[in-house]
């Protein structure tokens, strides 16, 4: 029987570890803590299966400037941690231009489509339907242009992609959200995406039906991560495990992790907050105010509000700024209440400078393959991106072209 040891147990190692066990490979699933409770976890548990492509870098003047300047809530900088951040910024700007973000796409759309199917089987195994809502994702617009603007865009990606989109007028907004106290100039409504009330709850009962299946479960290191004559090994708070193959899931622990192995690689390191309010009526479905730059997610533990991109320190939260623009503007749009915790969470979206995933063997490794670098969608893309990796260690042909998202990649990013 072959084996693997998976590293990191957020969505993307989950993934890959359901799809090799299913394939018939022994599986350890190794992690420093408890499956699901990054990234993975603080996310706004949308499965987006209208992302059909990825999150391009702004190039055009007026929303350079407004960042710039600070008066943009997509994105907030820290100036002393720039430098830090200049050299992956530089790549992800080069790959931003229209005609590569158009080819990013083309790759990026054929995975998306298939993590909603993905994901549908692993609910239906774990039983966990009950965590998932299937209304939806809105986007409100505040200004009439904007909106008008916003609706011309989704029916251009809704009629390309075969996605279900409306433009929804502000009554009809207030209608499907009867908690929102306003309605702006309406919303786009894209009515395939699933929203999860619990992230980290959807990846630990992901964990227990891999348990279930067989697999094990094991804290350890990836540090200790080494090469053997066999394969690969890791210690673990239960001895040393051994298998042929390694598999690095560590999101954004992953560039680091694998820097001792002499890869260098390049991450735009996006932080993103999230905090719940204990809002007396509650959403329908997730909707983002486009013009401030949050979610409001509706959740199990109250109406999370998720912000844009930070880029500061990436080893330590540096002030919720963009949230507490969040908390201000939401405030307009429905009755929030209280917080229901003292301090923000906070973790790091890992974004390729390509904007796509590196799924695939390591360049330089045998028996080595990498999973990471999901960036704003590895929630939704986690069971379909590793579903290909399977397949490649497995030696079938893989249900996309490979190649888009190659490791090889990395050397000329
Ligand atoms: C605010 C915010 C909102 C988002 N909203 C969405 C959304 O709505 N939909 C969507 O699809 N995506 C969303 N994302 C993106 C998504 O959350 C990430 O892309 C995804 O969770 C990454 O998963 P992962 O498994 O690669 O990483 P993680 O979930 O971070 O998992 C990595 C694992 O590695 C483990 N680990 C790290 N270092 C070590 C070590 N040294 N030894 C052992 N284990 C280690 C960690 O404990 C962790 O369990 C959002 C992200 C943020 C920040």
């Amino acid at each position: 029987m072959r084996s693997a040891i998976v590293l990191g147990a957020g969505m993307a190692g989950m993934g890959t570890a359901l799809h090799l066990q299913q394939r018939g490979w022994s599986v350890v699933l190794v992690d420093r803590g408890e499956p699901g409770r990054e990234t993975s976890y603080g996310n706004a548990g949308i499965i987006q299966s209208e992302a059909v492509e990825p999150y391009a870098m702004p190039r055009d003047r007026a929303t350079l400037w407004a960042i710039a300047t600070g008066r943009s809530n997509d994105v907030h900088y820290e100036l002393r941690h720039l430098p830090r951040h200049l050299g992956p910024l530089l790549r992800y700007w080069w790959h931003s231009s229209p005609r590569r973000h158009a080819a990013a796409s083309r790759a990026y759309a054929t995975l998306i489509a298939q993590a909603a199917p993905e994901h549908a089987a692993l609910i239906e195994a774990a039983g966990t339907a009950d965590l998932v809502r299937r209304t939806g994702f809105r986007i409100l617009h505040r200004g009439q242009r904007a909106m008008d603007a916003a609706a011309a865009d989704a029916e251009r990606l809704g009629a390309r992609h075969g996605l279900r989109v409306r433009t929804l007028s502000p009554a009809e907004l207030a209608a499907a959200e009867p908690a929102l106290k306003q309605a702006g100039a309406g919303a786009i409504h894209w009515e395939d995406p699933w929203s999860v009330r619990d992230p980290g709850a959807l990846v630990s009962a992901y964990a227990a039906l891999f348990v279930r299946r067989g697999g094990t479960l094991l804290r350890g290191e990836a540090d200790s991560l080494a090469p053997t004559r066999r394969g690969w090994s890791v210690r673990s708070a239960d001895g040393t495990v051994e298998a042929e193959a390694g598999v690095v899931a560590l999101g954004p622990w992953s560039p680091a992790a694998l820097r001792r192995f002499g890869y260098r690689i390049a991450m735009v390191e996006k932080r993103g907050y999230h905090r719940h309010w204990r809002s007396a009526r509650t959403l329908e479905a997730p909707l983002l105010d486009a013009e401030n730059g949050y979610v409001l997610a509706p959740m199990a533990a109250g109406l999370r509000v998720t912000t844009g991109a930070e880029l500061a320190s990436p080893e330590a939260a540096t002030g919720p700024v963009q949230l507490a623009r969040a908390e201000a503007a939401a405030r307009d749009l429905l009755d929030l209440g209280a917080p229901r915790e003292n301090a923000p969470w906070s973790g790091i979206r890992p974004c390729m400078p390509d904007m796509l995933p590196v799924v695939g063997p390591a360049p330089r490794h045998r028996g080595l393959w990498f999973q990471f670098g999901h960036g704003h969608q590895g929630f939704t893309l986690g069971p379909a991106s590793g579903r290909l990796l399977a397949e490649a260690m497995s030696g079938e042909t893989p249900f996309v072209p490979e190649a888009p998202f190659g490791p090889a990649r990395l050397a000329a990013a």
